[in-house]
């Protein structure tokens, strides 16, 4: 029988409201990175933050609070 995967917890960038200011990338490098244009896009496999605690840092830094990390559920 078919079992769905659990909802993993997804990180989400606001592409519209990204400035390209490379603070996510600076804060976590292991997730974050920046495309060609300076913005901000996700490492492949990562889109999950792969529980790097440096996610929520990243979040906190950017400077136009483009990033959402979904609280995990309890
Ligand atoms: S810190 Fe925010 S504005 Fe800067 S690149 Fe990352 S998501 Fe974009």
């Amino acid at each position: 029988m078919h079992r769905e995967t659990p909802p993993r917890t997804r990180i989400r960038i606001d592409t519209d409201v990204c400035i390209g200011a490379g603070q996510c990338a600076l804060a976590a490098p292991g997730v974050f990175t920046q495309d060609d244009d300076g913005y901000s896009t996700l490492l492949p496999g990562r889109e999950d933050g792969g529980g790097d605690p440096m996610v929520r840092e990243a979040a906190r830094a950017c400077p136009v609070g483009a990033i959402r990390v979904p609280e995990p559920e309890a």
